[in-house]
């Protein structure tokens, strides 16, 4: 890590994704950070357009700074989509300087929008860790959760009103049933049910009003 003299605003730090820049001082809105600096690359020299790292710094078509060298302190900006700096690109001075434009707060890192083409090819397939990323990203899980367990009670509801209602349907058939047995049982004199068709039949048959004992004496 490069020797950071200690009246500079930011320290190299353990952030989200590995290192980072993080402030040490109040870092005012629109003042300049550090600048982004290392060898010209020049599109037009074979060597020079060989060369390919991440940490190139296209200024224009022709002009771009290879920022990989260790004294580039600004290299170990963090992206971020929501950043509360920017890189300040001089075209005409082929300069790039980090500029803040929030007030940046003691502890807070320090993070600049790498522009689309260095999202498109690095970030996307990996999928961007900065906290403006994770804090959508958790907001959607949070939302696929809620609806998961929505669903879920619904279906559960859906389920007990069936059981309910078949509970219903029994019952209204059980009830019918009896409706129907009872005065049959009532018919044979006695609750319980008969086996078999001689027993019926016996149970049916038509009783002795007196016994033989009871005749003879009259
Ligand atoms: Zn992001």
């Amino acid at each position: 890590m490069p020797a950071i003299s200690p009246n500079k605003p930011y320290r190299i730090g353990r952030s989200r994704t590995g290192l980072g820049l993080f402030a040490t001082k109040k870092i005012k809105k629109g003042s300049k950070i550090v600048r982004y600096f290392g060898p010209m690359l020049d599109s037009k020299n074979k060597k020079h357009d060989a060369i390919d790292n991440k940490y190139l710094f296209e200024i224009t078509n022709r002009w771009t700074i290879d920022g990989s060298v260790r004294k580039n302190t600004a290299r170990y900006i963090n992206h971020a989509c929501k950043p509360n700096a920017e890189s300040d690109v001089s075209k005409k001075k082929l300069r790039v300087d980090i500029r803040a434009i929030k007030t940046i707060h003691p502890g807070e890192e320090i993070n600049y929008d790498y522009g689309t083409d260095y999202f498109k090819e690095f970030l996307k397939p990996i999928g961007c860790k900065c906290v403006a990323c994770e804090k959508k990203r958790k907001k959607k899980r949070a939302e696929e959760r809620a609806n998961k367990l929505r669903l879920k009670a619904k279906a559960e509801k859906k389920k007990l009103k069936k059981i309910s209602k078949a509970k219903r349907k029994l019952e209204k058939a059980k009830s019918k049933k009896i409706a129907m047995t009872t005065p049959h049982a009532h018919a044979r004199g006695s609750g319980k049910p008969t086996k078999t068709k001689s027993a019926r039949t016996k149970s049916l048959r038509p009783r002795q009003s007196k016994s033989p004992a009871l005749a003879s004496q009259a």
